[in-house]
């Protein structure tokens, strides 16, 4: 028999994933899971297609999303949890993410043809999918496709990442309103992968904002990295949440299910969003 396992973390074809939402719930189901939340880019299209998919094949599903955040000048990504998923706060912060992120590529763009490595949007964005949250990711596949770079990870060690030579930051929304948001909209806020957020004092910063989670199990975390976030957790009363951040073929060693929460965690998840949600 399975024991109750939930990922909190992945992402779909909705954002920089390469599979789809129903995809994506067979997929849960095959590796084991008995619960997920799809926490795509600035996005939250994933779940009409999700949710009827994982009523048929049981597997019990809270609303997430992860946003993009400034600060300070430090990017970070808030997952936000446990929000009605009809709430139109979301959907109108999501609408304003596609917005920023539009303008965003097109500076990219523009830098890549400076550097003599021209695309057009049209070999990245699908035009039967208006509301994919388009990413860098998406960018350095075209890249990879024209032969400006090997791998994704080339792309933005080369040209893409902060501060790289074809880098534009755009418009940016700063932690704070974003958490405002979230609680407006009624959902739970966790800072997303804490081992990526460069600064120590700017991690400090956040667990002072009304943050309600940490993510601390995340996939390839060792014992001690885990045991370094739980024990933050536990001093700040935090809830521990965790996941994969499984993105399909675009991180290849990452399969959906390699970190996960247990059932009590996601009973305290799926409580809030019942509640939330009537
Ligand atoms: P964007 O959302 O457009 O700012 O792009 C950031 C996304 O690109 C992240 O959420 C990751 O999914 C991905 N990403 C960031 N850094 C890297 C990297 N070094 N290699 C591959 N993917 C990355
Ligand atoms: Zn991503
Ligand atoms: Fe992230
Ligand atoms: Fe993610």
């Amino acid at each position: 028999m399975n024991f109750f396992r939930a990922d909190l973390h992945c992402h779909t074809t909705c954002s920089d994933g390469s599979t789809t939402p129903i995809d994506l719930i067979h997929l849960a189901a095959k590796s084991g899971l008995s619960g997920l939340s799809i926490t795509d880019h600035d996005s939250i299209e994933a779940y009409k297609g999700a949710l009827p998919v994982a009523a048929q094949l049981n597997i019990e599903m809270i609303s997430g999303v992860e946003f993009s955040t400034v600060h300070q000048g430090v990017s970070i990504h808030l997952l936000g949890y446990a929000f009605p998923l009809e709430n139109p706060i979301i959907h109108e912060f999501c609408k304003k993410h596609q917005q920023r992120r539009e303008n965003r590529n097109r500076d990219i763009l523009v830098r890549l043809a400076k550097h003599g490595m021209p695309i057009a949007e049209e070999d990245f964005i699908d035009p039967a999918h208006k509301e994919q949250t388009i990413g860098r990711p998406h960018i350095a596949q075209a890249m990879i496709k024209k032969g400006y770079v090997s791998s994704v990870k080339d792309a933005f060690r080369k040209y893409l990442g902060e501060g790289r030579s074809c880098y534009a930051p755009g418009e940016s929304f700063s932690s704070e309103e974003t958490i405002d948001l979230i609680h407006k909209a009624k959902g739970l806020v966790v800072i997303a992968h804490p081992h990526l957020v460069d600064h120590a004092k700017t991690l400090n910063e956040l667990l002072e904002m009304n943050v309600d989670g940490i993510e601390c199990f995340y996939a390839r975390f060792s014992t001690d990295a885990n045991r370094r976030w739980t024990k933050i957790a536990e001093k700040k009363g935090l809830i521990m949440t965790g996941g994969s951040d499984y993105h399909g073929n675009i991180k290849p060693n990452i399969p959906l299910g390699s970190s996960w929460v247990n059932e009590d965690i996601f009973r305290v998840l799926q409580k809030h969003y019942q509640q939330s949600s009537h």
